[in-house]
């Protein structure tokens, strides 16, 4: 169906750092291209987080690449990602894959050996299919959205209604670590 080809993603998870080393060796994956706002951070916010960082740095750590390919603009991406020191790809116009391929050619990488992670199934699910890449689906970090995300979300809801009631959407996986950390 096309629904499901266009927008069901490969995997859903609770939060971006249910990916781990486990998780990227499991799929034989080497590149995590990751969404920014409301996948990394809340979309209000430029504030860092310890959290953030300790994945950041375990994941590098153990040899994966990590790129933010957003659609927002340079300032703010930049602002953010080098206050932790990450590659990025601004103002990415995805669904379109220009940005997701800028963010491979930057690191020689494939868009087999790539993970792409976002929040929305319009702009960061259906730009991975159009790629060809693995698809992950993270839950959006804060609860609202700025302005242009909301008539995306009004459109997203009704797809993923249609691909739950087919069954053709996955179940979110929730973090693993989640008793450990409290
Ligand atoms: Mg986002």
């Amino acid at each position: 169906m096309v629904l499901k080809k266009f927008f069901s993603p490969d995997d859903f998870i609770e939060d971006y750092d249910f990916i781990d080393v486990e998780y990227m060796n499991m799929y034989n994956k080497k590149v995590i291209i990751s969404d920014l706002d409301n996948t990394l951070i809340s979309w209000d916010s430029k504030k860092d987080t310890k959290q953030l960082t300790r994945w950041l740095t375990k994941m590098k750590k153990a040899g994966f690449e990590i790129i933010v390919v957003s659609n927002n603009t340079e300032e703010r991406v930049r602002e953010f990602c080098d206050s932790l020191n990450l590659q990025y790809v601004a103002e990415a116009k995805k669904p379109l894959t220009t940005g997701f391929r800028k963010a491979l050619n930057k690191l020689n990488k494939k868009p087999e050996e790539a993970i792409i992670l976002g929040d929305q199934v319009l702009t960061d699910i259906l730009g991975a299919k159009n790629l060809g890449a693995m698809s992950v689906l993270v839950k959006p970090i804060s609860k609202t959205d700025a302005f242009k995300t909301r008539i995306n979300r009004f459109f997203e809801g009704h797809i993923i209604t249609i691909l739950k009631n087919r069954k053709q959407f996955p179940k979110m996986k929730f973090r693993r670590k989640k008793l450990e950390r409290n």
